[in-house]
């Protein structure tokens, strides 16, 4: 599944073949996504791309009058290719911008193509998202705050997209190492020292996972692949077992949430 860091690596890669160009045809041939691609847009021809910005992980592609909100679901992937590349199974939408086009290719159809012409903050996707972990907002003593009287646990709170957005399981467990903390910890225990390093430790590994995905860039122009996975060097996910890379202790694995969690008894201690 599309994480933030791949929603932003995408987001940076076709940003520069969309801002600035008018649209000139839209092509939908699968209407039936997550939720049904309304009719407005197929209407969006004529319109000028100002910018792609990123909202949790919906890509918000800036048309002057409105916004096409696009989520990745579960399989989905964006390219931008040649105008005229004749679409494969599976590719359900096409935004044709003159010489070029991007195109969504979505197996399971739990992506998202929607239209809103109304302020986007207040959309009902948007309006109650967390804190964007890489914003300013989710400084170190943002997070102290945030926790403050929280009982769940560290890891849970990290994941819960209605206090910070886009913290997958897969960061959360990275981060909680990072910090050197332990992830059943109650979130209103966390000192303010700790807080600041747990801060620092989302935005480290959300970043070194963003650039991972940066030197694949290239494969979201010309290429007509699947979308190729993060290949991340994790500290502890999916390490149950593994000696630790830092301090040797065997990993463990926990479920919390219904979600696996994985941690070093060494190094994130109680
Ligand atoms: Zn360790």
């Amino acid at each position: 599944m599309p994480e933030l860091p791949e929603v932003e690596v995408t987001r940076r890669g076709i940003a520069p073949h969309l801002a600035g160009r008018r649209i000139s045809a839209v092509a939908v041939r699968e209407p039936r996504l997550r939720w049904p691609v309304p009719q407005a847009v197929r209407k969006l021809a004529g319109r000028t791309v100002r910018g792609v910005r990123r909202r949790g992980k919906y890509l918000l592609i800036d048309c002057g009058d409105g916004h096409l909100i696009v989520h990745l679901g579960m399989s989905g992937s964006l390219r931008v290719l040649p105008a005229g590349t004749p679409p494969q199974k599976h590719d359900h939408f096409d935004l044709v911008l003159g010489d070029r086009l991007l195109r969504l290719r979505d197996p399971r159809r739990f992506g998202a193509v929607l239209w809103t012409a109304e302020a986007i903050d207040a959309h009902p996707l948007l309006a109650h998202l967390g804190v964007e972990p890489l914003s300013r907002k989710f400084a170190p003593a943002g997070l102290h705050f945030l926790a403050r009287g929280q009982r769940i646990s560290i890891k849970q709170f990290l994941m819960d997209g209605r206090r910070i957005v886009g913290v997958g399981n897969i960061y959360a467990s990275e981060s909680l190492f990072r910090a050197g903390i332990h992830p059943l910890t109650p979130a209103r225990r966390l000192s303010r020292e700790r807080c600041a390093a747990l801060s620092r430790a989302v935005k480290d590994t959300l970043r070194s996972a963003i650039r991972a995905g940066g030197s694949s860039l290239r494969d979201f122009v010309g290429a007509d692949g699947a979308a190729g996975e993060f290949q991340l060097r994790t500290w502890v996910y999916g390490r149950e077992g593994l000696p630790c890379r830092r301090c040797g202790t065997p990993i463990r694995r926990l479920v919390q949430g219904a979600r696996a969690t994985y941690f070093c008894p060494g190094c994130q201690k109680r």
